[in-house]
C-alpha cells in the first residue's frame, strides 16, 4: 500500500497534544495549529494545512424513522478493520479498498425547554462487544475491535457537521463496553471537551457500563482528580432484580456481583445535583415481577445524600427483542406496572419511550449482519 507523507490527524487530540506534535513534527506555526484546530473543530472546516488531515469516518448508510419527538437518525460510518497506524493518513480513497467495519451511531431528537429541538447522540465505542449479554444484539457479535479516540470522536463530527445535527448531549450507550476500551474512551471524552475545539460540557456526557468494577475505579479516579472532569455522568446498566437473574443474563455479574457493584457506585464522586443513572431492560417473565421491583426499590434504596436526598434513578428502557429472541416485548400496561411498582417505594424512576425499533436502531440493537453471518458460519463449520 502507498505511503502518503506523515500527516497528523485532529480528531482523538487533545489542543494541547495537537499544536505540540503538529509544530515538531509538521513543521506548523503555533498560530496556524491553532487556527486550523478551532476551525475543524466548531467549523467542521476541511480546508487545512495539508499536514492536518483529519481521518473522518464516512457515512455508509443513514436511516431514519418517525420518533416521539421527531426523526431518529441512525448513521453508519465505515472504520478499517484494522485500526489506522497514527500519523500515516489514508483517506477515503484507500479506505474504500480496504475492509471495513460497520460503526452504528444513533442521534435522537428531544425537544428542549424553549422548544428548541436538539440531538442526544447515542456513540458507540467498540464494533461488537465481549460482554454478551442475553438480551442484547451487539453481544452476539462478540468483540471485533476497539474504536480508537479519533473513531470515537469522529462519530460525533459527523453527526454536528456533516449530518448538521445540533448535538445537546453524547451517551456511550451504541455498540461496545466503554469500560472494556477506557484509555480510548477517556483520551475521546478529553478531545470532545477541550475549550479550544469542540468544548462540549462535561456535564451532557454519560458512560454507560455493564458493571466492569474495575473500570468504573478507575474512572471514579479520573472523575476525582482530574481538573475538568468532575461533571462526568455515568450510569450502570443493572437490568436485575438479584443476582440470580443478572448473572443469568449478564455473564459480567458472576465476576463482579451487585454487592461490589453497589458499595463501589456508593463511592462514586457524583457532582452537585447530578444522579446516578440505573438503567433496567425490562423483559416480561425474566425480570419484571412485582417482587423484582421491590427489589429493585431496595438496592437503589441506599443512595442517598447525608441528609436523606436521593442521588441516583432508575430508567426502565422496554426491552426490544433481539434477532431469534425467546422473550418478546412487553405491553405498554406491563411497563406502566413495573415503573409504578418501583415508585410507589419513593424511588425516582423514569421510562424511557422505545426509539427506533424498526430500524434497529435502539440500544442494544446495534450489530452488523455481515459479521453476525460469518460468525454463524464460523460457529457452524
Ligand atoms: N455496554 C454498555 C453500553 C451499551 S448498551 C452498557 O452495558 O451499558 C446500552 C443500553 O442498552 C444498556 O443499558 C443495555 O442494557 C440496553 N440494551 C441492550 N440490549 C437491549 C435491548 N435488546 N432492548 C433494550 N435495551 C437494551
Amino acid at each position: 500500500m502507498p505511503e502518503g507523507p506523515p500527516t497528523i490527524d485532529p480528531l482523538g487530540l487533545g489542543f494541547d497534544e495537537f499544536v505540540a506534535s503538529a509544530r515538531r513534527e509538521h513543521g506548523l506555526t503555533i498560530p496556524a495549529a491553532t487556527e486550523a484546530y478551532k476551525r475543524f473543530f466548531r467549523e467542521g472546516a476541511t480546508d487545512l494545512p495539508g499536514v492536518v488531515r483529519p481521518l473522518v469516518s464516512p457515512v455508509t448508510r443513514r436511516v431514519t424513522e418517525e420518533g416521539d419527538d421527531g426523526v431518529i437518525t441512525k448513521f453508519v460510518t465505515a472504520v478499517p478493520s484494522a485500526p489506522p497506524v497514527p500519523g500515516r493518513c489514508l483517506g477515503a480513497p484507500a479506505l474504500a479498498q480496504l475492509d471495513t467495519l460497520a460503526v452504528e451511531s444513533v442521534l435522537i431528537p428531544m425537544v428542549g425547554k424553549k422548544g428548541r429541538r436538539t440531538f442526544t447522540l447515542c456513540v458507540s465505542s467498540q464494533v461488537g462487544c465481549a460482554m454478551a449479554c442475553g438480551f442484547c444484539e451487539t453481544g452476539r457479535m462478540g468483540l471485533v475491535r476497539s474504536l480508537t479516540p479519533g473513531e470515537i470522536v469522529s462519530q460525533w463530527w459527523t453527526a454536528t457537521h456533516t449530518l448538521a445535527h445540533p448535538v445537546s448531549n453524547i451517551v456511550f450507550m451504541g455498540m461496545g463496553e466503554p469500560m472494556d476500551n477506557l484509555d480510548n474512551v477517556l483520551a475521546a471524552i478529553a478531545a470532545l471537551t477541550d475549550h479550544h475545539g469542540a468544548g462540549f460540557p462535561m456535564s451532557k456526557i454519560v458512560v454507560s457500563t455493564v458493571g466492569r468494577l474495575d473500570g468504573i475505579r478507575r474512572l471514579a479516579e479520573v472523575v476525582r482528580t482530574r481538573p475538568g472532569w468532575k461533571r462526568l455522568n455515568l450510569a450502570l446498566s443493572l437490568n436485575a432484580p438479584n443476582d440470580c437473574v443478572r448473572s443469568e443474563l449478564m455473564p459480567v455479574n458472576r465476576r463482579w456481583g451487585m454487592g461490589d457493584l453497589r458499595g463501589e457506585l456508593l463511592a462514586w464522586p457524583r457532582f452537585g445535583g447530578a444522579k446516578l443513572c440505573f438503567e433496567y431492560v425490562l423483559i416480561p417473565g425474566v425480570n419484571d415481577a412485582p417482587g423484582h421491583a421491590a427489589e429493585v426499590a431496595a438496592f437503589v434504596e441506599p443512595f442517598r445524600t447525608p441528609d436523606g436526598r436521593r442521588t441516583a434513578m432508575v430508567n426502565v428502557i422496554p426491552y426490544n427483542p433481539r434477532r431469534d429472541s425467546p422473550w418478546p416485548a412487553p405491553g405498554e400496561e406491563q411497563v406502566e406496572r413495573f415503573v409504578e411498582a418501583v415508585a410507589a417505594h419513593g424511588t425516582f424512576v423514569t421510562r424511557r419511550r422505545t426509539k427506533g425499533r424498526t430500524l434497529m436502531g435502539a440500544c442494544g440493537q446495534l450489530g452488523d449482519e455481515r459479521i453476525r453471518r460469518r460468525r454463524l458460519v464460523e460457529q457452524g463449520a
